[in-house]
């Protein structure tokens, strides 16, 4: 029968080389890839389609959002919680194994990439917090590791696992020439609880609304960003912008704004608090206004609103 592998799988390219180290060792490997505001799956699914590898995409937002506000072990350098992240992920993977039938659970990490979360210390306190000690392979660094059951089992052969360590990329794209991989994504992207300017916003976020959900997780992503009261009014700073407003948009807990005679930016009040609606909406009618080229310094324009109110609004 052929062994099975699960590889907790990002795209990028220390997971596409540790998918082929165990294709490579006659593993079925399946990959698999967690998606939240935060993170999504579209590198990881061209890259599966390039492997030609099997891939499963679990939506975590709820559970992890609980992470991300309190982790038990703390950020790394930015609102990224990577120890109980992973911990939390190779929890689910190791259930998906199970449930599955897999005979066994890989990632593509790589000792002292990420000093706060793959020192030595850290991957064996994630192995303990998933409930897998001995039990996470990690083919590129396996070498530099004390042995997993895995290999003690025989199931995969350590002498044709590999020894990177550290930050330098070069190892990686050596082996993928080796294996003739050209088509890697660039490494850029990834998670944004690593991006200093998002984990701003997101700490800023947290101290306003410690009960925050997805809908305002998104809107930080997007355009300039200004509090009334309670209330993030956001306004979009091009047509990309506009359109993600538009996307993320919803009636339940937004309005809209655009000015009603003149091209300019779309803007949204999310509406935490009805005491600072008046606020929120003339800052921004105040700040679509001076964001419009065509209205910048006019007496009166008007604007439109809909969503959870609707109405008109001059400036
Ligand atoms: S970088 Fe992001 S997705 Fe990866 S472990 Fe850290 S918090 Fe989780």
């Amino acid at each position: 029968m052929q062994k099975k592998a699960l590889i907790v799988f990002s795209g990028g390219l220390d997971s596409i080389l540790a998918a082929e180290v165990l294709k490579r060792q006659d593993f079925e490997v399946t990959a698999l890839t967690f998606v939240t505001p935060f993170f999504d799956a579209e590198k990881a699914k061209e890259s599966t389609q390039k492997l030609e590898i099997k891939h499963i995409v679990k939506e975590i937002t709820k559970e992890h959002l609980k992470i991300v506000k309190n982790p038990p072990r703390g950020y790394g350098k930015n609102m990224n919680p990577c120890i109980d992240c992973h911990g939390f992920m190779f929890k689910l993977a190791g259930k998906i194994m199970q449930e599955k039938g897999i005979d066994l659970l890989a990632t593509g990490e790589v000792l002292g990439q990420r000093p706060f979360s793959q020192n030595k210390q850290a991957l064996k306190l994630i192995e303990k917090i998933a409930g897998l000690e001995n039990r996470i392979l990690r083919p590129l660094c396996a070498k530099n590791l004390p042995e997993t059951d895995y290999e003690k089992e025989g199931l995969i052969d350590r002498e044709e696992l590999l020894d990177f360590e550290g930050k330098s990329r070069k190892p990686q794209l050596a082996l993928a020439k080796k294996y003739k991989i050209d088509y890697f994504p660039s490494p850029a992207g990834g998670c944004l609880l690593t991006d200093p300017g998002f984990s701003k916003r997101l700490k800023d976020l947290f101290e306003h609304h410690p009960e925050a959900q997805e809908d305002e997780i998104n809107l930080l992503k997007v355009g300039r960003q200004f509090w009334a009261g309670e209330n993030k009014v956001i306004i979009g700073r091009d047509k990309v912008d506009n359109q993600n407003l538009k996307d993320i948009f919803s009636k339940h807990t937004m309005i809209m704004l655009k000015l009603a005679e003149y091209p300019g930016p779309l803007g949204v009040v999310h509406i935490a608090s009805e005491d600072d609606f008046d606020e929120a909406l003339k800052l921004a009618a105040e700040k679509i206004k001076y964001y419009s080229t065509k209205t910048r310094g006019l007496d009166e324009v008007i604007l439109i609103y809909w969503g959870k109110k609707e109405g008109k609004t001059r400036c």
